[in-house]
């Protein structure tokens, strides 16, 4: 990833299924040089180092919700920062749902300094009401229907406007995280015959995308990827252009 440049690096792109291709959700952007990771499922981590990356390099990291699959390579990240040349001297900022607190305190009382030792997470607990400002990026979130407390994100610059899912089934506020976004990275965790309460499916998302303007829209989280051109055709059906499926490890400017 070049400095300076708008770009989303894919590090994961699968969900609770454990996939050698795919990993667990796990987003780089890269804005205007800042690094931000949206979510730290297993394996993004090691796809990091492999574009000479790693959780050195990050400025922030934004977390969707605590389930296992989106926060899985964050403990061992802390571990590892306790032998002395992996450490990292600069705290990292976490933006997370409210409630993060309270579990990361949890996760010390058992984990202790092994995770609570070299390194500090600054935890920002966000309120889907509140609009933060950070490093000149407007950063607005909204409440997603699926854990009690999962979280969407919304950023925006002069330049740019990014916004991110992270798990939610169908509700309007959706419109407003994703409208004229330039890249939206969304969870269409089903085909259109399928689905599960707290995700989406493939007509979720075509209904959601026929009501807003978009630049980009990156899916992710497919439970079913061999069914991939078969959900690539059920958009171009509904008439929708810039779809696109990533695989790990490719990077989608904006
Ligand atoms: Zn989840």
């Amino acid at each position: 990833m070049k400095p300076s440049n708008y770009e989303c690096l894919i590090l994961g792109t699968g969900n609770a299924v454990i996939h050698p291709e795919r990993k667990g959700p796990g987003f780089l952007l890269n804005w205007e040089g800042r690094y931000l990771l949206f979510d730290i499922g297993y394996g993004t981590m090691s796809e990091l180092l492999s574009h000479q990356l790693s959780y050195k390099d990050l400025d922030a990291l934004f977390l969707s919700h605590w389930h296992i699959d989106h926060i899985s390579d964050l403990l061992p990240t802390l571990f590892v920062a306790n032998i002395p040349t992996f450490h990292r001297e600069r705290p990292l900022p976490v933006f997370a749902p409210v409630g993060f607190k309270k579990v990361f305190s949890q996760l010390c009382n058992i984990f202790g300094q092994w995770i609570n030792g070299t390194f500090r997470l600054r935890i920002i607990e966000c309120h889907p009401d509140i609009q933060m400002q950070w490093n000149n990026i407007d950063i607005s979130c909204y409440k997603m229907a699926h854990s009690a407390s999962a979280l969407g994100y919304r950023l925006q610059s002069n330049e740019k406007v990014f916004a991110y899912s992270g798990d939610t089934e169908k509700i309007s506020l959706l419109k407003d995280l994703f409208q004229g976004v330039d890249l939206g990275i969304i969870e269409c965790s089903f085909p259109d015959n399928m689905g599960l309460p707290g995700h989406l499916n493939v007509t979720d998302v075509i209904e959601l995308l026929q009501d807003i303007s978009y630049k980009k829209m990156a899916l992710c989280h497919l439970y079913t990827p061999a069914r991939l051109e078969n959900i690539r055709q059920n958009f171009n059906k509904a008439g929708l252009k810039n779809i696109v499926i990533p695989t790990k490890g490719e990077i989608i400017s904006f």
